[in-house]
């Protein structure tokens, strides 16, 4: 099973992507979490990838391609994988159908931008575990304090209100034009074509989880 998940940022791409990959056991392939930790470990890509990750834009294509295939040649992809944040450009669709890397289903999660406005901005983390909280829906018991540790809380970088307009701008620009993409591509049935599905991502992730469990059967 071959999935590709598009959504923008905070349509809750992450939750639906924990519950496909355990229902098929296949890994999570998401280029954020991988730049994410390149940068961390400030690598040649790390070095290179944080000015954009920063400024709410893409990292250039050519960066990521090649790090896509190789980690899709890797051995516990053999039996599929679920790619979350890749591809989020046509250039990387088209060099993905070049390689001949072909994939079962596309599922397009659909949230409006003010929703996504209101998860974000409201999203606080404790970075030491990743435990993540939101001030309305999902608040610490103390303000600003994580429940366990006792530690202050933080708002990721990429949460900041200015941060994620840009990065709604350059969803919208560079990486919804994939959605044509692949309904097109799907409605030629040829024999390579993935299935296109989009989804209502404004309903709860239990109904989201139980739509997909129809079509995936
Ligand atoms: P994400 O966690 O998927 O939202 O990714 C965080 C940031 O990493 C994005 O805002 C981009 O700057 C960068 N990024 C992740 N995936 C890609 C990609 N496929 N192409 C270009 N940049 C990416």
């Amino acid at each position: 099973m071959r999935i590709i998940l598009i959504g923008a940022p905070g349509a809750g791409k992450g939750t639906q992507a924990n519950f496909l990959t355990n229902k098929f056991k296949i890994p999570q392939v998401s280029t954020g979490d991988m730049l994410r930790s390149a940068v961390k470990d400030k690598t040649d890509l790390g070095i290179k990838a944080k000015g954009y990750m920063d400024d709410g834009g893409l990292v250039p294509d050519n960066l990521i391609i090649d790090l896509v295939k190789l980690r899709v040649e890797m051995k516990d992809c053999e039996n599929g994988f679920l790619l979350d944040g890749f591809p989020r450009t046509i250039p990387q669709a088209e060099a993905m159908k070049d390689a001949q890397i072909f994939i079962d289903f596309v599922l397009e999660i659909q949230v409006k931008d003010e929703v996504i406005i209101n998860r974000l901005t409201g999203r606080r983390i404790h970075s030491e575990s990743g435990r993540i909280y939101h001030i309305e829906h999902n608040p610490p018991i103390t303000e600003g304090i994580d429940d366990i540790s006792g530690d202050p809380l933080i708002i990721r970088d990429d949460d900041k209100k200015e941060t994620i307009l840009k990065r709604l701008n350059t969803y919208h620009e560079h990486t919804e034009p994939l959605v044509n993409f692949y309904s097109k591509w799907s409605a030629n049935s040829d024999q390579n074509s993935p299935n296109f599905i989009s989804i209502d991502g404004d309903d709860s992730s239990e109904k989201i989880n139980e739509i997909l469990n129809k079509i995936l059967k």
